[in-house]
C-alpha cells in the first residue's frame, strides 16, 4: 500500500460552482492562497464554463491572473469544450481537466453535446496539450451512476477510459458526480478501469451525498489509488445534477490520513481555518465534520 497520498483540492471550482453566494475574485484569491499556505500543491482553481451557465466561475481569467506565481503549485482549469480550451490556454493554468460523461444524457446536460463529441474534442486538446507541454487529464463523470439514466454499466466506464487512455491523457479521474458509489463498487470500477488504463495514473473524485464518500476514498487507497480529489469544508456540487452535494471534505480526508499515518503535506489546523473563513464568506455551516468535532488529539500533538 502507498504511504503518500496526493490531495487535489477542488473547492475553488467544484466547491464554489454550486453555491448561491458568489464569492468575489478577491475572496477566491484569498481562499486559494490560504489553501496553498495549508500545504495544498495541486488545486482546481477555475472552470472555463460559459459564464451564463456557471456564473460562479465567470471570473476565471481574473482569478488565474491574480494567483501567486508559484512554480511549485499546479493550477488546474476545467474545460468543457474547444472554447474553454482556448480560454484556458490564454491563462497560466498548469493543467487542464476535461470531463467526459459515462452517461451520454449527463454529458448533454453538462456540456451540451454527447459523450462521443466530447471525446473528439478531448482528442484535439490532448494532442495540443502534448505539443505545448500542458498536461491534459480526463475525468469520467457519472462513473458510478447518473441522475438521469440511473445505473451506468461498468463496461461503459471502461469503454470511455480506454478511449481517453488512447488519446494520451496524462491522468484519468473516476468521478462519482452524484455520490452514489459504495466502497465495493469503488473497488470494482477502479480495477476494471485499471485493466485498460495502462501506465496512466488514476485519480478518484467522490461526493459525499449519501455518506459513503470517505469510505470510498478508503477503498480506493486500499486499492492503490494515490490521488484523491476533495473540497475544503466539503462544499460544492454540480449545477447540472439535481440534489448533488459537496465533495468529500478535505478536512475530513486529511484527518483520516493523519490518523493512519499517511504523508500528504497538508496542515489540518491551517486547513480548518480556511473552512472557517469559507463559512463566513458563504454565510452557512460547511458540511465537513472536522470543523464541528475538532481535531484529535485536541491540542494537535500526541500526548499533549
Ligand atoms: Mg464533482
Amino acid at each position: 500500500m502507498p504511504d503518500t497520498i496526493q490531495i487535489v483540492e477542488v473547492g475553488p471550482r467544484d466547491g464554489l460552482q454550486n453555491e448561491d453566494v458568489i464569492l468575489s475574485t478577491d475572496a477566491k484569491l484569498s481562499m486559494i492562497t490560504h489553501l496553498i499556505d495549508a500545504g495544498l500543491t495541486r488545486i482546481e482553481t477555475v472552470s472555463f464554463a460559459h459564464p451564463d451557465r456557471v456564473p460562479q466561475m465567470a471570473d476565471a481569467e481574473a482569478v488565474m491572473a491574480g494567483l501567486p506565481d508559484r512554480g511549485d503549485i499546479d493550477y488546474i482549469g476545467l474545460v468543457m469544450n474547444e472554447r474553454g480550451w482556448h480560454r484556458a490556454t490564454a491563462t497560466r493554468v498548469n493543467e487542464v481537466n476535461m470531463p467526459i460523461g459515462a452517461s451520454d444524457t449527463f454529458n448533454r446536460k453538462n456540456q451540451g453535446v454527447g459523450s462521443d463529441e466530447s471525446l473528439s474534442v478531448l482528442a484535439d486538446i490532448a494532442t495540443e496539450g502534448a505539443a505545448r507541454g500542458l498536461p491534459v487529464s480526463a475525468t469520467i463523470s457519472t462513473a458510478w451512476g447518473c441522475p438521469f439514466e440511473g445505473e451506468v454499466p461498468v463496461a461503459r466506464v471502461v469503454e470511455i477510459a480506454e478511449r481517453a487512455a488512447s488519446l494520451g491523457v496524462t491522468e484519468i479521474a473516476l468521478a462519482d458526480t452524484i455520490g452514489v458509489a459504495d466502497p465495493w463498487a469503488t473497488v470494482e470500477r477502479i480495477q476494471a478501469v485499471r485493466s485498460v488504463s495502462g501506465h496512466i495514473p488514476l485519480r478518484v473524485h467522490f461526493h459525499d451525498t449519501r455518506s459513503t464518500g470517505i469510505a470510498n476514498a478508503y477503498a480506493a487507497i486500499q486499492n492503490g489509488v494515490t490521488v484523491i480529489d476533495a473540497s475544503v469544508g466539503g462544499v460544492g456540487g454540480c449545477p447540472f445534477a439535481p440534489a448533488a452535494t459537496g465533495n468529500i471534505a478535505t478536512d475530513d480526508l486529511v484527518y483520516m490520513l493523519d490518523r493512519a499515518g499517511f504523508t500528504h503535506g497538508v496542515d489540518l489546523a491551517r486547513l480548518m481555518k480556511v473552512s472557517a473563513e469559507l463559512e463566513g464568506e458563504l454565510g452557512k455551516t460547511v458540511p465537513a465534520m472536522l470543523p464541528k468535532a475538532g481535531a484529535f488529539p485536541p491540542n494537535g500533538s500526541d500526548g499533549a
